[in-house]
Formats: C-alpha cells, sequence, structure tokens
C-alpha cells in the first residue's frame, strides 16, 4: 500500500467521482438504458471493445461504475464492477475463471445461499466445490488442490457463524497452487478489514448489508486487486488467455493486462447473463459508503457491550463473537480486525432449540427479519430460515448448531437494546 494512500474514511468520501469545474457535487444517477454516438463507425468500435464507452445498460451504467471505483479505492483494489446481488457477484467471481469441468475450493462456513449456489447450481453446470473446514491444516489442503482446481474461496467473517478466515494462511496455500484468493468481505466491510492487503486477490461484497446500511437496496460487488498474474498459469485460465470467438477472437489478458478480470467479467457475462444493479441502487450504494466507517464504529461498539451482556448472563449457554477475548477466532479477529469484526454475533439459549425459539417471540425491539447488518437490531434462527434447506449433517459441517440464534446489532442506543434481549431472557 502506498504511503500517501488516503485513508478508508476519506476515500468513502472522496473516492470514485471526481467533479470538474461546475459539476454536480454528488455523483448524478444516470438513469438511461442507452448512450448516444454520432456516427455508426464510433458505435461500432464500443462493440469491438476497441475503444471505452457506454452503450447500453446491461454492461455498464457510469453511476454503478462510479460506485464501484469508490468501492475499488477503500478496498485498496484496482478494479471494479457491480452486480444485482451479492449472490450474482460471487457466481460471476468464480464463473469468470470456471467452466463445466473445473473445481474449486471454499470454506464450508460460508453463507447458506453461497453455499447452495457453489454446492447444488454450480455443480449442475459441472462446476465442482470441495468444501473445508477453516481449521484445516496446510498439508491436509493441499491435497485437496487438482489439476483443474481453478480458486479458493472464503469470507473475511462469516455469515452466520462469525469465523475469522485466515487470509494470509490461505492467500499463500492458493497461489502456492497457481490459483487467486477469492473473498467475500461482506461482513467486515473495508473499513474493518481489506483482505488483499494480506494476499487475497479478489474481493466480492453483499452491498445489500452494511455497505447498503438501511435496508432498501439488494445489490453486490466485485473489486479486483489486479494482482493476480493469469498469463503465469496461462494453461488454467483459457478463458482470460485465449482468444475469446465472441469477440472476433481477442484475448483478454493481451488486450487489457490487469484489467482482464473485471473487463471479461463485464463484457462477457454481464453481456450474456444481464445481472446488473439498477443506476438508483448503485446511488444508494454510494450513499451508504459515505457513512460506512461512522456506522461500522457504533455497530462494533454497540456488539461487543451485547456480546458481553450474553456471555455473563447465566440463560445464555453460549456466545460466538470473535471481538470477545475468550472466542476461538480472537486471535484471527486481532490480526485481521483490529478495530472490530462487525455487529453480528450468534449466541443459544440454556434449554436448546426450543428454548431459542421462545425467546426470540418474546422481543419487542429487536425483530425476527431475514437480513442482518443494516441500521435495525434483528435476529434469525438459521436452522428454521436461512439454511432450513441444510441437512443436520451438513448444518453441522457449516457449524450451525440447531439453537444458533444470529443476532445483528443495530445503531439504536445499546442501552434499549440490551433492556429488550434481557426481559425476553426473563420470559423464555
Ligand atoms: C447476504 C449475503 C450474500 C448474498 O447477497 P445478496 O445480496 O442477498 O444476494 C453473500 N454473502 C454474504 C456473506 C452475505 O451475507
Amino acid at each position: 500500500m502506498s504511503e500517501n494512500r488516503p485513508h478508508v474514511e476519506t476515500l468513502a468520501i472522496q473516492g470514485g467521482y471526481r467533479p470538474k469545474e461546475g459539476e454536480p457535487r454528488q455523483a448524478p444517477i444516470y438513469q438511461s438504458t442507452t448512450f448516444h454516438y454520432d456516427t455508426s463507425e464510433t458505435m461500432g468500435q464500443l462493440f469491438d471493445l476497441e475503444r471505452s464507452g457506454y452503450f447500453y445498460t446491461r454492461l455498464q451504467n457510469p453511476t454503478n461504475d462510479l460506485t464501484a471505483a469508490k468501492l475499488a479505492e477503500m478496498e485498496g483494489g484496482k478494479y471494479g464492477m457491480l452486480t444485482s446481488s451479492g449472490q450474482a457477484a460471487n457466481f460471476f467471481a468464480v464463473f469468470n475463471i470456471c467452466e463445466a469441468g473445473d473445481h474449486f475450493i471454499a470454506s464450508s462456513a460460508i453463507y447458506g445461499g453461497t453455499y447452495n449456489l457453489f454446492g447444488t447450481t454450480m455443480k449442475k453446470m459441472g462446476i465442482e466445490c470441495t468444501f473445508i473446514d477453516q481449521d484445516i491444516t496446510d498439508e491436509e489442503l493441499d491435497k485437496l488442490f487438482r489439476p483443474n482446481t481453478k480458486c479458493l474461496f472464503g469470507e473475511t467473517v462469516t455469515n452466520p457463524t462469525v469465523s475469522v478466515f485466515d487470509i494470509e494462511r490461505f492467500a499463500n496455500i492458493a497461489h502456492k497452487h497457481g490459483v487467486p484468493l477469492i473473498m467475500d468481505n461482506t461482513f467486515a466491510t473495508p473499513v474493518n478489514c481489506r483482505p488483499i492487503e494480506w494476499g487475497c486477490d479478489i474481493v466480492t461484497h453483499s452491498t445489500t448489508k452494511y455497505i447498503d446500511g438501511h435496508g432498501v437496496s439488494v445489490g453486490g460487488a466485485i473489486v479486483d486487486s489486479g494482482n493476480f498474474d493469469w498469463t503465469a498459469h496461462a494453461d488454467k485460465f483459457p478463458g482470460l488467455t485465449t482468444p475469446d470467438e465472441s469477440y472476433h477472437g481477442l484475448t483478454y489478458t493481451e488486450k487489457f493486462g490487469d484489467a482482464a478480470f473485471i473487463t471479461k467479467a463485464t463484457s462477457q457475462l454481464m453481456r450474456d447473463l444481464g445481472s446488473i444493479q439498477s443506476p438508483q441502487n448503485a446511488f444508494y450504494v454510494s450513499l451508504g459508503l459515505e457513512s460506512l466507517s461512522a456506522r461500522m464504529r457504533v455497530h462494533c461498539e454497540n456488539g461487543r457491550k451485547v456480546a458481553e451482556f450474553l456471555n455473563n448472563h447465566p440463560k445464555v449457554a453460549w456466545v460466538s463473537y470473535p471481538d470477545l477475548e475468550s472466542d476461538k477466532y480472537h486471535d484471527l479477529q486481532q490480526k485481521y480486525l483490529p478495530g472490530g469484526s462487525c455487529g453480528v454475533m450468534c449466541f443459544g439459549v440454556k434449554g436448546g432449540r426450543q428454548k431459542s425459539i421462545d425467546f426470540m417471540d418474546e422481543l419487542k425491539i429487536v425483530s425476527i427479519e431475514t437480513h442482518v447488518a443494516d441500521s435495525r437490531t434483528c435476529l434469525l434462527h438459521p436452522a428454521s430460515h436461512t439454511h432450513r434447506q441444510m441437512s443436520d449433517e451438513e448444518l453441522l459441517a457449516a457449524g450451525v448448531a440447531p439453537d444458533l440464534i444470529r443476532l445483528s446489532i443495530g445503531l439504536e442506543n445499546v442501552d434499549d437494546i440490551i433492556a429488550d434481549l434481557e426481559q425476553a431472557l426473563e420470559k423464555a
């Protein structure tokens, strides 16, 4: 990282869009499907990727690109793009370098939606994913790499089990096998951790969570560090290093250098799969980024107080929150997220599954929602909600106990949140 690079709080406000003389201070919403050109020749060059410019919002839109550029700067990456959802971001990030017959490796503790995408839907496309325990040894992991393995995937702080990924260790292993490390940084956000600084190559986000922060827009993003040398492992990544017949035989790495990955994801996958974020939502994401660092500070402060309260409560069986000194992941949290992990934690109420459900039904301020990581304190019972497609065996493999409650601490006054939890625990 350059010594002159501004801090993430500054980039959140000033990054991406730098207006010129007389231009709007806030990046405008380009609510337009198409863009005007004077000659047929110019338009033709755009379609040949001979010239850069906007032509159709299914592929690219200026509002999206300005927002993505800001997020990329915050992550310490080089290139970014927005997608319609976090699901689309993770799919695009992996599918951009994997095709039928390929294999990749992912942590089994990742978000349930991503687990289904990798383990079920992508399997139907002929792409196989091996899921690993994050506590796996280097030697065991080495043995899982095959000649057709194309990437390693993890989440900085996993949803819902809040396990911290040992980024540096996994980046080294991935690189030893000639593949990139892709990481979903949704829960940590670039305010709390920038995986690229630890060797990660590609970062993804569900912007739906803390980045939007107010529960108003579903969206995703991909940021490329520009660091992974695709041509050094050209045989593994033919999609980037050999001619694309759908662009008259152009080769992404030759033509676009370190922008090859994002250019292919935009001009090929976005063209064909059309999972663009709307410019209106991209504007909300940009606004969310502006206040992200101030909000994350409160999410983490409130989170620590609530985790300590729960940890000391006689009716609570266990609490997982990496910021707690007693937590299994505390050392990794201190290394990668010293300012705080996020506002999400997990816990179980003594008496098991039914007691946890009884407790949730007594809450008044804290609401039951299929959402997480925004301004409102909310909770969810993964075994009966998000993870209900998973068998008990798969649940346990993903580290999701049947009594596990995922609690996401919002921006309300923390005394009110604690008082609500306390009265519900008393009644349950
Ligand atoms: C929510 C979430 C996703 C999926 O994002 P959507 O925007 O809901 O599609 C992916 N990864 C993580 C870590 C998430 O929390």
